[in-house]
């Protein structure tokens, strides 16, 4: 166990319901201040064949609960995450430097919510209506597929750790979720509250360790059924063809370089507020609209605009309730990040603002936009995952579609205007999972959600989540052909 901002948190795997060590550990510091909060079990390939057997093991009895008899274990384990808000919440600040305000309000809450809405879902709504043929009527079953695999990046582990376990537990599968290296701690924690709640022991596997063994591992294995990852598009890629030679579905969700596209006829000052948020989290966020694009008959002053609205959002320790721009996770990244810059403005692209590291602490950056960028410079093509965004102009609705449309990426898109009619060819013009107009980051966990092109393939949410976590089977039953009469 470690105690982190007060909260005691488990450090070892969860495997067929007992914590279990490995004879290696990792260490987990906080990029907070660098300071070290816990020596993690290093799982690998042994851990990940205990898991695996346990998931295959508790399989049978879990899938054959039904959808009620699971609802109303995981209606509990919803219920405990709400009841351990404050805690969890601590703990990720401390752990990946996420901003307590934000993990208190929205991202923990809707872990529960995670649980709670894709358990409701399988029990009321996961039904197809029967196909009717001329001498057949086909019955379709969404049936669970197996063992899971689960795997998450550290930027936003709970939220997305609970995105997968909800709808593969409410499918019937069972699971072994691999937490992210850099912030594995509030998964690990999720392991408790579902041992409390009731949830069987085997149902729920949490293996730690390092992507490129227990990770590597885990989607290697010959018994996984199903494979969703969420992460960078280099790590999808690799697992994408692993999966590939072991017939094994898979849901990514990748990297993105989200535009941002603002008309001359926006709310100027609502778009340049919303600009401004793509800061928050220090900009590691997989959805953020990177790369402003904006009419240049108003670029100047939503440029004054931007800078006005970023000026207002603190900078500081994200325990403070008042933060709006905490830490880069690592050195490592954080190094990753200035590179980027460095490199940006070295190839002629102009500071619009920030630029170079904030003085507040050894991994905060201040936030970032470079003018001056041609379409295929690296720092508009590649995903920073840091508080940079690059600045651009369009003179035509045509121009803005061909920039916004110019990378490998196809995550999100953002368009603001007040102009119905050319919001909608923008929509449907521009290649993206999801185009928000006038807002940004509203997600109803019932739409679908996923990349375009290297930002991922398939969708979740809603129905979506249950056609990929479940083996859909079609029952086609010839007419007349029971005793009693037709079907
Ligand atoms: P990453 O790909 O390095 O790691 C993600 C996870 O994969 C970690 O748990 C890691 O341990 C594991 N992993 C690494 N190598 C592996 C391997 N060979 N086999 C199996 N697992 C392996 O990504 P990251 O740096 O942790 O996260 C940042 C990336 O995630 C960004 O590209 C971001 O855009 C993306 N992301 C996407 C979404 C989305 O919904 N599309 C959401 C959040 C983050």
């Amino acid at each position: 166990m470690a105690t982190v901002g007060g909260v005691e948190v488990p450090t070892e795997h969860l495997i067929g319901g007992e914590r279990v060590g490995s004879s290696g550990t990792f260490a987990v510091h906080s990029p907070i201040d660098g300071s070290h909060l816990a020596d993690v079990a290093r799982g690998g390939a042994a851990e990940v064949d205990a898991a695996m057997a346990a998931a295959r093991d508790a399989f049978g009895a879990w899938a054959g609960l039904g959808a009620e008899g699971r609802g109303e274990i995981l209606d509990r384990l919803a219920e405990s995450i709400l009841e351990r808000v404050d805690d969890i919440a601590v703990v990720e600040t401390h752990d990946n430097g996420s901003l307590i305000v934000g993990n208190r309000r929205n991202v923990i809450p809707r872990g529960a919510k995670n649980v709670s809405f894709f358990s409701e879902w399988a029990r009321s709504r996961l039904q197809h209506p029967p196909i009717e043929g001329r001498s057949t009527i086909d019955r379709v079953r969404y049936e669970p597929a197996g063992v899971a695999a689960l795997i998450v990046p550290w930027n936003a582990p709970f939220m997305l750790g609970t995105w997968k376990v909800g709808p593969a537990l409410a499918a019937g599968n069972t699971v072994v979720l691999k937490p992210p290296e850099w912030a594995p701690l509030t998964l690990s924690l999720l392991g408790d509250l579902a041992v409390d709640a009731g949830v069987p022991p085997g149902v729920l596997n949490i293996v730690h360790g390092i992507g490129e063994e227990a990770g590597a591992a885990l989607v290697q294995h010959p018994d996984v059924a199903r494979i969703s990852f969420t992460g960078s598009t280099e790590t999808g890629a690799w697992i994408g063809s692993v999966a590939g030679r072991n017939i094994v579905p898979t849901s990514m969700e990748l990297g993105g370089k989200s535009p941002f596209v603002v008309f001359a006829d926006a709310d100027l000052e609502a778009a340049a507020r919303t600009v401004s948020r793509q800061f928050v989290n220090a900009g590691q966020v997989c959805l953020a609209g990177t790369r402003v694009l904006v009419d240049e008959t108003v670029a100047d002053r939503f440029l004054d605009l931007v800078r006005a609205e970023t000026a207002r959002l603190p900078i500081g320790d994200p325990r403070d309730e008042a933060t709006r721009i905490g830490p880069l996770i690592t050195p490592e990244h954080f190094a990753r990040v200035a590179g980027f810059v460095d490199r940006a403005l070295a190839a002629g692209a102009e500071p619009l603002m920030g630029g170079e590291p904030h003085p507040f602490g050894d991994l905060y950056y201040r936030p970032t936009i470079l003018g001056n960028v041609r379409q295929d410079d690296e720092i508009v093509q590649k995903e920073v995952f840091g508080p940079v965004l690059t600045f651009q102009t369009f003179s035509t609705e045509d121009e803005a579609v061909a920039l916004g449309n110019g990378t490998d990426y196809g995550l999100a898109a953002m368009v603001y205007t007040k102009d119905e009619a050319k919001a909608l060819r923008m929509a449907e013009a521009l290649v993206a999972g999801t185009v928000w107009v006038n807002c940004f980051f509203v997600r109803e966990l019932a739409s679908p959600f996923g990349g375009a092109r290297k930002s991922g393939i398939g969708r979740e949410g809603g129905t979506w989540s249950f056609e990929f976590y479940c083996d859909v089977k079609n029952v086609s039953i010839r007419r007349g052909s029971f005793e009693g009469g037709t079907p």
